[in-house]
């Protein structure tokens, strides 16, 4: 089986590794070992309502709450539901768009000790009644339009489910006393679904321990502190809107609700984050690309913003380089992770253009261990390109009730007993210093005439070429079972396609270059702001 590697990492490969590279990728990979909290979120949060009950927690629009109206919300919203007999662990569905209840009814999950899983309105009925009977969710939080919607699953599913409406629940005159349950390191915490581009949406599960241990690694990771505004931009469905809403309240900084609306504008959108102060944000990188266009065009000072993490898709060098050059004094954090691992596990912090030729995802954060793994399941020697896996507290409990699809992602860690560990699916390898280069999907990995290929390694030496914005290579399956490669480039009029096939050679094994490659002036993008990646496959067969 030949193993792909960059011509300079060749040397390093081998059947077995010695026992003290074996050392060095278990625990050379590892973050931190650092303690848990001695209290989960709930009870952490308690304490800093006591510490600055006036503190701005949460904002939206016109209106800011403080820490003591906040918890004063989540504790009516949690006796409610312990009134109804919630208990521990009950799943609780919250059918709300992002506004301060919603904030409200999120702590108020996890203050009554149930399991949060948020649910977009707008979501087509038969989707939303999937998702409930999937995760055998009884109880729904949401405001007027929810009961339409619950009543329209309910035809679809034939379950009818206890909807309390949080407007009503939030009147004056209701209990605020914090309702005092205990919540256990172990106990669920919440569940988001994955998209489910990949097959029937998956219910990812995670625990209060990595849901914490999450919370201070972003912490650590982008210094927040007292005073600090984060936006929450994230859909309520994409997990890392849970910390955006969150990490802020153990710290004594507050969230700021930006509507998806306004997020739609880029000039609109920094206008708010100037208004509202906004210190630290997170974007995907098609959106953090919109917004560098915006900058670009009409270049201006971001005031406070000093962090901006980009997460959910690989960050490439050019729009990272383009940054710094408009932008040279806001960081930018490579936030790597996957919503099954309690969202990042690992973290690259730039505050320049980073010496490598591509943006790598850097350092494991804490209590997170990392392995990249040969398709034998074994330790991948240095520079070898392997599947990404993770163990440690951040590891979640699976998909809910769906032990099959559980069972082929979540496996047992050979190299700490009892413990068990997540595999990503995706590809990267380990570099000397101790980082990961992340270099695509499983999926994306091919065999052409015997040779194993990760598509992702092309791409990131196609990208670091000169005047490349980005690219896109893909399998062609030309006659019969013969398959090669052909590689899209955005870049000016002035980069020649025979440059870059020369700039791959120097780099690659000749299976490894892509021929044709064809230069546009931008790829396609569809309706999520991905590439397209079908386009251009058209594309490639009308071009020939
Ligand atoms: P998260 O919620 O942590 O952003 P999702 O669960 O939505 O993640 O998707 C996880 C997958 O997204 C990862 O397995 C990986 O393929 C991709 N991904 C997330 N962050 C990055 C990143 N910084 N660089 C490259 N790929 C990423």
């Amino acid at each position: 089986e030949q193993l792909t590697t960059a011509p300079d990492a060749a040397h390093h490969l081998q059947e077995l590794l010695s026992d003290e590279e074996r050392e060095h990728h278990i625990t050379g990979l590892a973050g931190p070992v650092l303690p848990l909290p001695d209290a989960m979120f709930p009870q952490l949060f308690e304490a800093r309502v006591r510490a600055q009950p006036r503190a701005a927690a949460v904002s939206h629009g016109e209106t800011t709450w403080d820490y003591a109206s906040l918890n004063a919300a989540a504790n009516r919203i949690a006796a409610a539901l312990l009134a109804q007999g919630l208990r521990s662990e009950d799943v609780v569905a919250v059918v709300m768009d992002r506004t301060l209840p919603w904030a409200a009814a999120v702590l108020g999950v996890l203050k009554a000790g149930g399991a949060y899983l948020p649910v977009r309105p707008d979501f087509p009925a038969r989707r939303v009644a999937t998702q409930l009977d999937r995760s055998a969710c009884r109880f729904v939080l949401g405001q007027g339009s929810a009961r339409t919607l619950l009543a329209d699953t309910a035809e679809v599913s034939g379950r009818a489910r206890t909807c309390l409406l949080v407007d009503d629940l939030l009147q004056d005159g209701a209990d605020a006393r914090d309702p005092g349950v205990e919540i256990r390191p172990d106990q669920l915490a919440y569940v988001y679904f994955t998209s489910g581009s990949t097959g029937a949406p998956k219910g990812a599960q995670c625990e209060h321990a990595g849901m914490v241990n999450h919370l201070y690694a972003k912490i650590d990771s982008v210094d927040l502190h007292e005073g600090d505004v984060v936006a929450q931009t994230a859909s309520q469905c994409f997990d890392i809107s849970l910390w955006q809403l969150v990490a802020p309240l153990l710290v004594g900084a507050s969230a700021r609700i930006v509507d998806t609306e306004t997020q739609l504008a880029p000039e609109h959108f920094l206008a708010e984050l100037d208004l509202a102060g906004v210190s630290v944000a997170q974007l995907v990188p098609s959106y953090f690309e919109i917004l560098l266009g915006e900058l670009e065009r009409r270049p201006r000072d971001l005031g406070v913003l000093r962090s901006i993490s980009i997460t959910g898709e690989a960050l490439k060098l050019d729009p990272v380089r383009r940054w710094f050059a408009v932008q040279p004094h806001v960081q930018l954090v490579n936030a790597y992770g996957a919503t099954e691992v309690s969202d990042d596990t690992m973290h690259e912090v730039l505050t320049a253009p980073p010496v490598r030729d591509f943006v790598s995802v850097g350092r494991s954060l804490r209590n997170v261990r990392t392995y990249v793994l040969d398709e034998h399941g074994r330790l991948a020697p240095l520079g070898t390109p392997g599947e990404i896996v993770f163990a440690g507290v951040s590891v979640g409990r699976g998909y809910i009730n769906d032990a099959e699809r559980t069972r082929l992602a979540f496996v047992t860690d050979p190299y700490v007993p009892g413990e068990r560990m997540y595999r990503t699916g995706d590809f990267g390898r380990w570099l000397p210093e101790g980082t990961i280069e992340f270099l695509g999907r499983r999926d994306q990995q091919v065999k052409i005439r015997g040779y194993r290929i990760e598509i992702g390694e092309i791409e990131n030496k196609l990208r670091a070429a000169t005047g490349v914005r980005d690219c896109v290579v893909l399998v062609e399956h030309t006659t019969g079972t013969e398959k090669s490669l052909v590689a899209f480039v955005a870049a000016g009029e002035h980069v020649e396609e025979e440059a870059l096939h020369r700039h791959l050679a120097a780099l690659l094994p000749a299976y490894m270059v892509p021929s044709p490659i064809h230069r546009l002036d931008a790829l396609p993008l569809n309706e999520n702001g991905k590439v397209d990646k079908q386009a251009l496959a058209a594309l490639a067969q009308t071009l020939g």
